[in-house]
């Protein structure tokens, strides 16, 4: 028996990390060989738990992983030690002791932070290996690539600074597969003005989960930084990479709290915000926006019980959400399973479907299901 059929839980997650390990092999075998795989796993691994994916994820032989900052960081080093941890957000002045105290690896975008962190290794008598970012387009970290010289001149000169790596964020890589292509372009002009970098030495790499849909085999790049896919999530249709063959490994479950008998006329929910137009059989769903239901699916969207699809009634409340199960063919009781996201017999609701209803992205999705939402790791079927 799953752990979520005997301890009472009335809002959790399940994760698959099995299925994890399969979607990071998948991803593999769909890159050259010799390609590096930073596992981006910043925001509690895109909340599925950081703990949990990245032991997971040590096992199934990642190269190296990616993390937004050193509080972070510091977490993967606690989970096991060998795997090159690289910080994608900035470093801050007070953050510095701990790229030295857990041997990581900082984004470097001006040079500002080319004299600080070298003044910083001086002082630890101990040399740091850094990225340098090239904005190509994204605006937001990296060097502007038209003023990139100075900074790769600048840490050239910088006795204490290594060289690890170089790479660039792509802005639209699931939208616009032409500007993509002109960030690339941009980013190895870059790299190719730099007369005193050996990039077989380096990683150099672009590639989000978008992105390896435009991958070109004969390029520059040495490593991907793919967070979304592993998860089972593709950030567009899967067609453009008909071989990486992946499955969510994320559901949402609740269970019903009481099934009611509404009559014609009743109101519904905070501000009344919806009168129901039939005698009605509703059930009261034990999860609300303080698990993670957006309060944008209020009135709108459907949650599976037996399997049917049940639409969501009124406004979705902190704690507990109101759905019609008029229709339902069978006897709807408390305590049934209600799934969010995920399979449910024959049917299922996918995360980018529950994004759409509340207008937002997958990822923010995951990330916005809340501490109080226990995750359960499984590596086998549950049913029940
Ligand atoms: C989050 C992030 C990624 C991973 O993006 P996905 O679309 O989730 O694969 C890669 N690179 C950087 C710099 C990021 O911040």
């Amino acid at each position: 028996m799953s752990q979520s059929t005997t301890t009472p839980f009335r809002c959790w997650a399940e994760i698959d990390l099995a299925a994890l390990e399969r979607n990071l092999k998948s991803i593999r075998a769909a890159l050259p060989e010799h390609i590096k795989y930073i596992a981006v796993v910043k925001a509690e691994a895109y909340g599925h738990g950081m703990q949990q994916t990245v032991a997971r994820l040590m096992q199934a032989n990642v190269d190296m992983f990616a993390v937004a900052n050193v509080l972070e960081a510091a977490k993967i080093r606690e989970i096991g030690t060998g795997w090159p941890i690289i910080v994608l957000g900035a470093t801050l002045e007070n953050e510095e002791s701990y790229l030295f105290e857990y041997d990581l690896i900082p984004t470097i975008s001006t040079i500002e932070e080319v004299e600080r962190l070298n003044r910083k290794a001086r002082s630890h008598e101990k040399p740091l290996k850094a990225h340098i970012k090239i904005d190509t387009g994204m605006g937001r970290l990296g060097i502007w690539h038209e003023y990139a010289t100075e900074l790769f001149d600048a840490f050239h000169k910088a006795t204490f600074l290594t060289l690890g790596g170089v790479y660039t964020h792509f802005a639209s890589a699931s939208r616009d597969p032409e500007f993509t292509r002109r960030q690339r372009q941009l980013f190895t002009e870059t790299i190719a003005k730099v007369d005193w970098l050996e990039t077989e030495k380096l990683l150099i790499h672009a590639d989000n989960s978008a992105g390896i849909s435009t991958f070109a085999p004969d390029s520059v790049y040495n490593a991907v930084r793919i967070g979304l896919l592993q998860f089972g999530i593709a950030p567009y249709p899967l067609s453009i990479l008909g071989e990486v063959d992946t499955t969510p490994i994320f559901e949402f479950k609740s269970r019903v709290g009481i099934v009611k008998q509404l009559p014609a006329g009743a109101t519904i929910s905070y501000g009344r915000s919806r009168t129901l137009q039939r005698d009605s059989r509703v059930a009261i769903v034990c999860a609300g926006y303080g698990d993670g239901v957006p309060l944008k699916l209020s009135d709108r969207g459907d949650v599976l019980i037996s399997g049917e699809r049940c639409p969501i009634l009124g406004q979705v409340t902190m704690d507990q959400t109101i759905v019609d199960v008029t229709d339902i063919e069978g006897v709807v009781k408390s305590g049934d399973q209600v799934t969010l996201i995920g399979p449910q017999g024959e049917g299922g609701i996918r995360l980018q479907e529950f994004s759409e209803w509340a207008e937002t992205i997958p990822w923010e999705i995951l990330c916005s299901v809340t501490k109080r939402v226990p995750r359960i790791y499984r590596t086998a079927i549950i049913t029940g």
